[in-house]
């Protein structure tokens, strides 16, 4: 079975939505999602947007201190395009409807409220209380909804993707291969322009801020199908996850230390105090990497964040979103300790693009987090992810329209299911799965070294074995296709932090403590040979 389309865009969070609300005007597209349409890491953003409105800001202080947390790798330009054009683009988002948070001055005047995080030197960032994403996400949908141009196939999962290669030797996409989860047919989605915006890969961890769409699938695909791959090694592990079975992936803000919160070991001490001098208000990576060495030396599963001392209804109000969902799992925060492990939150690398957010496969284009654009180099400043999906989405659907006249890819094959006959054991794949997560979190967390590294290499290699052999005869599902995305990922974040013999930004390598610039101060780049 086959479609034609002018543009095929793959997820429905903030990038592949920004960027489908533009191509629209050029042409018919199909807009992808493989759950419902809001289920994105984008629905789960909290702190919010960064950007520059305010008069004692300008573009070169978040110029600068993007440089500055992207620890030497950020590409500049990227960097400038990110920071000059994302005010009009946020613009763009409040025309659309969406309501970011205001205040009230003394004088009676209204403005945005804006938010200071972590490494910005200003106060820049624009939010709609705790639940930032929820709500452009929301806003999002809905214009998308309104469009007769933009058809949403909701269940519908990206298998492949499908590329030719021109007599000029020129690997070009067509498309990809979609997976109806109901009725399990594959359809070949034919396309002129194909734009992965997939997201994140938080879950190849055994602990992740991110829901389980964010299983690295578009970084994957884009691998099989031979584009570069940039900067896996940089993953952004984040200080402060739930630790509750029912509750596995919820993120404690930062702004609960900014309240006061103390963190504390299971006996009641604290320990911050021998990491750093700001103690509980340390930088993210330097927090995160202090949880990971208490828990590795005392062999305990998480460590807390106290709030207990502070005042019950400032808490209450200020953290409504966090209370509430503690007190749902029982914790009631403002009474007892709030168990939290550290947790894979964010992919700084992806599929390389350039500053139009093409890849290095023609026609293929790359947005929000599945991308590298260059923009967070070795570490992401806080809130620039939503800003760059924004910003690149609108790049990428101005240089997209050039294509939608002259070529298109006119011999396409079916689906070959053939193979794929056997049932699958769920139990089987979730416990596959299980082994990646546990070995990357073990191996290939915040603190690395060569022999953890290469010891998650050989498991990981006995792992993708019997995964491709899973995958070659199974019917297909979406467990399956993710377990097969999941070890792909890992591979490349092994393959690129073996690689990187220097410790930079969140690639941090007890066997090279710091960082070179002579001989390792440059990107990493893999592509399927
Ligand atoms: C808890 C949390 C808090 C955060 N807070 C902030 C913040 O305050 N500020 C900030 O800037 N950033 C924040 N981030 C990061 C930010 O939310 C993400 O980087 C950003 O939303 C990514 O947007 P995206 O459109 O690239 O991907 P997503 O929003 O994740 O969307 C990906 C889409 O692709 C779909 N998809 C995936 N694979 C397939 C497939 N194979 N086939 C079909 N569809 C597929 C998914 O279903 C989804 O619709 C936070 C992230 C988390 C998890």
């Amino acid at each position: 079975m086959s479609t034609n389309v002018d543009f095929l865009v793959l997820g429905s969070g903030i990038a592949g939505l920004s960027y489908a609300l533009k191509v629209c005007k050029f042409g018919k597209v199909a807009l992808i999602t493989k759950k419902s349409d809001t289920e994105s890491n984008t629905n789960h953003a909290q702190g919010g947007i960064a950007s520059v409105t305010s008069l004692d800001d300008s573009f070169g202080l978040h110029i600068q201190d993007t440089l500055v947390a992207g620890a030497g790798l950020c590409k500049e330009d990227a960097v400038e395009v990110l920071v000059k054009e994302g005010p009009g683009h946020v613009r763009e988002l409040i025309e659309l409807g969406v309501r970011f948070s205001k205040e009230r001055l003394p004088n009676g005047e209204e403005r945005f409220a804006l938010g200071r995080e972590g490494g910005h030197s200003r106060r820049r960032i624009l939010h709609a209380d705790d639940l930032t994403g929820k709500e452009i996400e929301r806003a999002l949908v809905v214009q998308a909804k309104r469009e007769e141009n933009i058809r949403l196939f909701e269940h519908d999962f990206a298998v492949d993707l499908i590329t030719t290669r021109r007599p000029n030797g020129e690997l070009v996409c067509c498309g990809a291969y979609v997976l109806d989860t109901e009725t399990e047919e594959v359809t070949a989605f034919r396309a002129k322009v194909t734009m992965l915006a997939t997201g994140g890969c938080g879950r190849v961890y055994l602990h992740t801020t991110n829901p389980v769409i964010a299983t690295g699938d578009g970084v994957a695909m884009a691998y099989r199908a031979g584009a570069e791959i940039e900067n896996m090694e940089f993953i952004q592990f984040h200080p402060t996850c739930l630790y509750h079975p029912e509750a596995r992936s919820f993120l404690i803000s930062e702004a609960v230390r900014g309240e006061g919160g103390i963190l504390r070991l299971a006996n009641g001490s604290t320990f911050m105090e021998n990491y750093h001098k700001m103690n509980c208000l340390a930088p993210r990576d330097i927090v995160a990497r202090a949880i990971d060495a208490e828990l590795k030396k005392s062999g305990a599963e998480c460590v807390y964040l106290d709030v207990t001392h502070l005042d019950a209804e400032r808490v209450k109000s200020r953290f409504p979103n966090i209370y509430g969902k503690c007190l749902s799992v029982g914790i009631d925060i403002t009474k007892e300790l709030i168990p939290i492990v550290p947790a894979a939150h964010y992919s700084c690398g992806g599929v390389r693009t350039n500053l139009m957010a093409e890849s290095s496969i023609k026609r293929l284009y790359a947005c929000g987090e599945v991308a590298c654009t260059g923009v967070h180099g070795a570490n992401r400043l806080a809130s620039n992810s939503l800003l760059e999906a924004l910003v690149f989405a609108h790049r990428a659907a101005k240089d997209a329209e050039r294509h939608i006249s002259g070529w298109a890819c006119d011999s396409l094959v079916d689906y070959d299911k053939s193979s794929h006959v056997n049932i699958v054991n769920r139990k089987t794949v979730t416990s596959l799965a299980d082994r990646v997560h546990q070995l990357m979190w073990r191996y290939v967390g915040i603190v690395r070294t060569n022999e953890r590294l290469e010891t998650a290499e050989t498991e990981l290699a006995d792992i993708a074995k019997d995964v491709e052999n899973l995958y070659k005869a199974g019917c297909l599902s979406a467990e399956l296709i993710e377990l097969r995305n999941i070890v792909t990922v890992a591979g490349l974040i092994i393959g690129s932090a073996l690689s990187r013999k220097e410790s930079r930004g969140l690639n941090y390598n007890l066997d090279y403590p710091q960082p070179d610039d002579t001989n390792c101060k440059r990107d990493t780049v893999l592509i399927k040979t």
